[in-house]
This record gives C-alpha cells, sequence and structure tokens, in this order.
C-alpha cells in the first residue's frame, strides 16, 4: 500500500529539462572528445551552462537529416554512466531521460533514509521532495556516487 503511493509520487514528477537531441534512428558521426570551451554551451544533459574554459565532452550526431552536437559536463556523462543510463538505451539517452534519472534516483535515496514501516508518517516531507530544484538533486547525486567510490578507494575511511 505504502508502496504503491510512492511510485505514484514519483511518477508524478514534471519531465524535466529537454535536450533537443532525441534516440530515435539516431547514427553518431564523431565519437565523444574532450573540448575546451571557447565560448559558453548549454550541457546536452542537465541543461545547465558549460563554462569557457572548462573542458567538456563533445560528439557529433545525425539525426532526422539534422547533425547535432552533443555536449556535456564531464560529470554529468559521469553520473550517465554510474545510473547505467546506457544500458537501458541502446540508441543513446536523451537530456529528458537523465533528467527523470536524476529526479528517481535522488528521490529513492532520500525515502530510503526513512523507516520503511512508518513510511506514511513522513509522506508529507516527501511529498515536499518535489519541489527541489534540479540542479540540487543532480549535485546530491554526484556527491552519492563520488561517496561510494570514495568507500571503495579507502575501505577504513
Ligand atoms: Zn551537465
Amino acid at each position: 500500500m505504502a508502496g504503491s503511493s510512492l511510485k505514484l509520487l514519483l511518477n508524478k514528477w514534471p519531465a524535466g529539462k529537454v535536450a533537443a537531441l532525441k534516440s530515435k534512428e539516431m547514427e553518431t558521426l564523431k565519437y565523444q572528445t574532450e573540448t575546451k570551451a571557447i565560448k559558453e554551451h548549454k550541457c546536452s544533459y542537465c541543461s545547465e551552462k558549460i563554462t569557457v574554459g572548462s573542458t567538456y565532452l563533445k560528439s557529433t550526431h545525425k539525426y532526422d537529416g539534422g547533425v547535432y552536437d552533443w555536449k556535456a559536463h564531464k560529470y554529468c556523462h559521469g553520473l550517465a554512466n554510474d545510473l547505467n543510463m546506457f544500458d537501458d538505451s541502446d540508441e543513446g539517452v536523451t537530456g529528458e531521460m537523465f533528467a527523470e534519472y536524476v529526479h528517481e534516483f535522488h528521490d529513492g535515496l532520500l525515502i530510503n533514509l526513512f523507516p520503511k514501516d512508518e513510511i506514511m508518517k513522513y509522506s508529507d516531507i516527501i511529498s515536499q521532495l518535489r519541489f527541489v530544484s534540479f540542479h540540487y538533486k543532480l549535485w546530491y547525486v554526484i556527491r552519492h556516487f563520488s561517496k561510494l567510490k570514495e568507500t571503495v578507494k579507502n575501505p577504513d575511511k
């Protein structure tokens, strides 16, 4: 019972920010390389700024008769890997998918912190989670994975 209402709650998240690139019938013309930003770009995953002078990942794809560059923060690409996004999609990922994965993973992490048998007691707090902005969810999840990797590197810590 509690499980099903939480699931519903998770399904109600807004779709998030959409990148133009669609996965259907996409062809990769140029594989991902590290590129230094000479001007400001927008990350195809998170839609946030890629600042001048930073190193980002760039690949070129053909889709629906047009050619698109996929520009990505290295941390966003790393997170997409950590979230196993590429396992679920043979044909690439979209910014919309990325946003959904981040929202769901973030909320799942926090919901797991509540005692399972008393979850309904905290439903009000949990429903407040939807108002956490995407940016903060993104960095919470990135920190989660970097802590996990730290633990793997330093088991005594
Ligand atoms: Zn990004």
